[in-house]
């Protein structure tokens, strides 16, 4: 009977998720928030969206530019649900990742993506280190929950189920950091957690990276942002994010995946013309 059963899980299509052929784009998500073709023409002077964002994740100045910063936003769309001319949408873009902050640094003019002046990033000399160690092997990460909801923590768990099994990647999460190569935390970095995050931090062995996870770990989110040991080496934005969203972003860190968050929000949009 033993045997039968493995010959069928063997011979069974597995359900895990493939990394080459998953999309940014999730329909069953809201993403992040993005002019629909209304915005051509400018849109009134009503700045609801502004006044609602519970983040200020959104600015609007004068009545042709939207100012959005993707670090920020919580994904809530409720920026979306106010805007009284239908000039916002959910777009289902949810791949919030990137290797410096600045590039979520996003201005629309008419409802025109303007591509961001700095977005030509390289890596710091801590990244490429980092990645020559890597990117081979995987890395392991000690979880630092930093004054957060535990949302972020529930999708990391999420990450080594049979679906999205982190594990394949070589990517593991321990009980020390001692043990890790790798500090991955969420939370805004409340005052009680800012000395247990740096004394993780401080007894990992070089190269190192920084992890922030979730919108409150890489800006505060709803919450003023607490003392960081250094500036992260990777921000998965998203309230919380999904755990193939945190995977490809450990990826992106490591090298396997290549991508540009405002390369690839540009070419969405472009493609949605
Ligand atoms: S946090 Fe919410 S309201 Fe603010 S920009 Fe993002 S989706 Fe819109
Ligand atoms: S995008 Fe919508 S809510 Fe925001 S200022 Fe324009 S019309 Fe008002």
């Amino acid at each position: 009977m033993n045997f039968l059963f493995e010959f069928k899980n063997f011979i069974t299509k597995k359900n895990v998720l493939n990394f080459d052929k998953v999309s940014f784009v999730h329909a069953n998500n809201r993403g992040i928030p993005t002019p629909t073709k209304n915005m051509e023409n400018g849109c009134g002077a009503c700045s609801e969206c502004e006044s609602n964002c519970p983040t200020k994740a959104i600015q609007r100045s004068g009545s042709d530019r939207l100012d959005l910063d993707y670090g920020k936003c919580l994904q809530c769309g409720i920026c979306v649900e106010v805007c009284p001319e239908g000039k916002l949408r959910n777009s289902g873009f949810i791949y919030t990742i990137a290797l410096h902050r600045e590039e979520f640094y996003t201005s629309y003019q008419n409802g025109k993506m303007e591509k961001n002046s700095q977005s030509n990033f390289t890596l710091s000399e801590n990244q490429r280190q980092f990645r020559d160690l890597t990117k081979k092997r995987g890395f392991l990460y000690r979880e630092v929950a930093a004054g957060g909801n535990n949302t972020v923590e529930s999708e990391l768990n999420a990450s080594f189920n049979s679906v999205f099994d982190s594990e394949r990647e070589g990517i593991r999460c321990v009980a020390s950091p001692k043990h890790a190569d790798t500090i991955v935390f969420s939370g805004p970095i409340s005052e009680q957690m800012e000395g247990p995050l740096q004394t993780a931090w401080d007894v990992l062995s070089e190269p190192r990276a920084l992890i922030a996870c979730g919108t409150e770990a890489v800006s505060g989110g709803l919450f003023p942002k607490g003392k960081i040991p250094k500036e992260p080496d990777l921000y998965i934005s998203g309230d919380p994010p999904r755990p193939d969203v945190i995977l490809q972003g450990f990826r992106l860190l490591i090298g396997r995946f290549s991508f540009q968050f405002q390369e690839a929000l540009h070419k969405f949009l472009e493609s949605e013309k």
